[in-house]
């Protein structure tokens, strides 16, 4: 990753700087998007950007200036050298250096333009293990920057993919990818408010739709997760990705199941749908 914006300019990431002061750094305030690039073209813009609005005024940070600056800004740094024609762009808004009890006057802004790990051809092939986390994940609509404690119950283990939120037995969603589980044809994922509105998902739901598939939004019980056909995840990185164990729960068969691999084929094929020009 090489490209950034900070300041009114473009710069090598290595000159972006955050002063020590900022409340991300002081009080962890500060939200995100992570826009997909395929082919040099933004994926979901539109979408991404209701939802970072959505997240700055949840968040109590005043960002009504930043707004109408992004869509030049991130359009603008995927034309210049040192932007991949296939990665991620990843504005951020910070709190600043001002904190009037939760709200946030004086917001910093800058975009990272880089490279993207892409889901290993492994795990695809294997699927993808959850560990399973008690708590809740706070103001779901709120995409922050605090993955802190979506972290904490990996404890470094290589094997998990990522930790799934599943307090009181309801499974809403994981660290950075929604969850959805397959029963006698049905697919089961928690309604947005519990949730984050991934973009993804709702890509992936909207597909589903116009394939006939019947889609319940309530959240999947743990106990359910036994029973289970199949369950998969989506997200701007993993795109539709199957879960095949949560925590010692094996789901289905253990292997990557029949719908995620119709969605995922779906999503690759339809993808230009919700590509920018
Ligand atoms: C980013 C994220 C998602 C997935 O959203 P996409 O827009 O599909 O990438 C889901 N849950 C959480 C908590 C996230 O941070």
């Amino acid at each position: 990753m090489s490209l950034s914006y900070i300041d009114g300019k473009y710069a090598p990431v290595s000159e972006c700087r955050l002063p020590v002061t900022d409340m991300a750094i002081q009080r962890g305030v500060a939200v995100f998007e992570a826009i997909r690039i395929y082919d040099g073209k933004l994926f979901g813009m539109d979408m991404h950007l209701e939802r970072f609005a959505e997240s700055a005024r949840r968040a109590g940070i005043s960002a009504e200036k930043i707004f109408p600056q992004l869509p030049e800004v991130i359009e603008g740094g995927l034309r210049m050298e040192g932007c991949p024609a296939e990665g991620l762009v990843r504005p951020y808004i910070t709190g600043g250096d001002i904190n009037n009890k939760g709200s946030f006057p004086e917001p910093r802004f800058f975009v990272l333009f880089g490279g993207i790990n892409k889901t290993p051809d492994e795990e695809r092939r294997r699927g993808a293990v959850l560990e399973p986390n008690r708590m809740e994940r706070p103001y779901p609509l709120c995409k922050s920057i605090n993955y802190l404690f979506a972290l904490i119950p990996l404890g470094g283990d290589k094997v998990n993919h990522e930790s799934l939120y599943m307090p009181d037995g309801e499974i809403t969603e994981a660290m950075t990818n929604n969850f959805f589980l397959c029963k006698d044809g049905k697919i089961v994922t928690a309604p947005v408010g519990r949730v984050l509105d991934g973009v993804t998902r709702s890509v992936v739901l909207t597909l589903a739709r116009e394939n006939g598939f019947s889609i319940e939004e309530r959240c999947p019980r743990e106990e359910e997760l036994a029973q289970a056909d199949e369950a998969f995840i989506t997200g701007t990185v993993n795109e539709v990705l199957s879960v095949v164990r949560v925590g010692d729960t094996m789901i289905g068969s253990g292997r990557p199941g029949p719908v995620a691999a119709h969605l995922y084929r779906l999503f690759l094929s339809n993808m230009g749908r919700w590509l920018s020009a």
